[in-house]
C-alpha cells in the first residue's frame, strides 16, 4: 500500500471556473518519470480523499505541479479548488503510469495528443532533455472546448520558451498546435478529425504520420483515446503491450478500463493496487477530459 507524505501548497492559480493549477513542495525522496501520475488528496473528516493526478512539472524541478478540473459535486475537487498557499496536500510515494518515454521505440518525431487536463503529463515531458535527445521534432497537439481552457498550458510553454536552457533545447523543434472545438480560433476541430483529414499536417507543413519513424503518446477523454488508437492501429502503429515493452505508441492505461479498440496491455500489480487504494481513492476511468 502506498504511503503518503504531507506537502505544502506553494501557489494556486485559477484559470477559469472549471480549471486551476497548483504547485506544492516535493519530498526529497520522491522520484518519478516524466509523464507519470500519482495519487494526491486531502484529509477531510478523518478520511483521506485521494485521486490520480498526472504530474505536470518535470522531474528535474524541485516542486510538484498539478493541473485540475473543478467538479462541483466531486468528492476531491469540490474541496481541492479552495486550497490556498500554506495548506497541506497528501502526496503518495508511488508514482506510476504508462505514458513514459522508455515504452516508445526510437523514432524521428514524437506526437503528443491531449484533450482537456490530459495535457498535464506532456507539460512535464516537453521540459525533459531526453525527449529532445531521442526525437528530432516534438509536436504537442492539444484540444480544448474554449480558448480560455488553453491558458495554463500556454503559460507553461511561454515559461519554457523564456528559460534560456530549455529554449535552447526545445527551440523550433517543439511545435505547439492548440485546437478549439466550441469557439472561433486559428485551429478548430477535434484532434482525431484534424489527423484523419490531414488538416493538422497541412497546417504545420509536415509529412503525415509514418509508423516507421513517428511515435505517439495519447492522454485525454475516452472518445479521443478510442478514435485516435483505432486510427493509429489502422496505420499499423502498435501499442506498447506492457510496461517495459516498447511500442510505436502509448496511452495512459489507467483512463481506459472500458477502452476496447487497442490490444489489452498488462499492468503491474502495483498500478492496480495504487488505483484501488485510499478511502475514497477509486478512480473513474471514464473521466471526460475534453
Ligand atoms: P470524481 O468523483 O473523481 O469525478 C467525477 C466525474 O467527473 C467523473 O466521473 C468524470 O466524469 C468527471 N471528471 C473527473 N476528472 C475529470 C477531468 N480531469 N476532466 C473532465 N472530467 C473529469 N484530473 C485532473 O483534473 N487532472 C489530472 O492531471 C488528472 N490526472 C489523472 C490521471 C489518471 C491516471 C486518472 C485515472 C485520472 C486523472 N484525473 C485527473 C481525474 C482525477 O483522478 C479525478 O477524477 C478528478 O480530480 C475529479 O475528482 P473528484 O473526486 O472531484 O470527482
Amino acid at each position: 500500500m502506498a504511503t503518503y507524505t504531507t506537502e505544502r501548497v506553494i501557489q494556486v492559480q485559477h484559470w477559469s471556473d472549471k480549471l486551476f493549477s497548483f504547485r506544492t513542495t516535493r519530498n526529497a525522496s520522491l522520484r518519478f518519470e516524466n509523464g507519470q501520475f500519482i495519487m494526491i488528496g486531502l484529509a477531510a473528516g478523518g478520511r483521506k480523499i485521494v485521486r490520480a493526478y498526472s504530474i505536470a512539472s518535470a522531474n528535474h524541478e524541485d516542486h510538484l505541479e498539478f493541473y485540475s478540473i473543478k467538479i462541483p459535486q466531486g468528492p476531491l475537487t469540490s474541496r481541492l479548488q479552495h486550497v490556498e498557499p500554506g495548506e497541506a496536500l497528501l502526496v503518495s510515494s508511488k508514482p506510476t503510469g504508462t505514458l513514459v518515454l522508455r515504452d516508445l521505440r526510437p523514432g524521428r518525431r514524437l506526437f503528443m495528443l491531449a484533450t482537456g487536463t490530459g495535457v498535464a503529463p506532456f507539460l512535464g515531458l516537453i521540459k525533459d532533455p531526453e525527449v529532445y535527445e531521442r526525437f528530432e521534432q516534438v509536436i504537442l497537439v492539444r484540444g480544448a472546448r474554449a480558448v480560455g481552457d488553453l491558458a495554463y498550458a500556454d503559460s507553461v510553454i511561454a515559461r519554457l520558451r523564456a528559460d534560456p536552457a530549455l529554449a535552447e533545447l526545445a527551440g523550433d523543434r517543439l511545435i505547439d498546435y492548440p485546437s478549439i472545438t466550441r469557439e472561433p480560433f486559428r485551429h478548430r476541430g477535434r484532434i482525431t478529425s484534424l489527423l484523419e483529414s490531414g488538416r493538422l499536417f497541412e497546417d504545420l507543413s509536415i509529412p503525415p504520420l509514418d509508423p516507421a519513424s513517428d511515435r505517439v503518446m495519447i492522454c485525454g477523454n475516452m472518445r479521443m483515446l478510442a478514435d485516435a488508437s483505432r486510427w493509429l492501429e489502422a496505420l499499423e502503429f502498435d501499442i506498447s503491450p506492457s510496461i517495459g515493452v516498447p511500442g510505436a505508441y502509448v496511452i495512459e492505461r489507467a483512463f481506459v478500463e472500458e477502452f476496447q479498440s487497442a490490444p489489452p496491455r498488462e499492468e503491474p500489480d502495483e498500478l492496480r493496487s495504487t488505483l484501488n487504494s485510499g478511502a475514497e481513492g477509486t478512480i473513474d476511468s471514464r473521466a471526460d477530459f475534453s
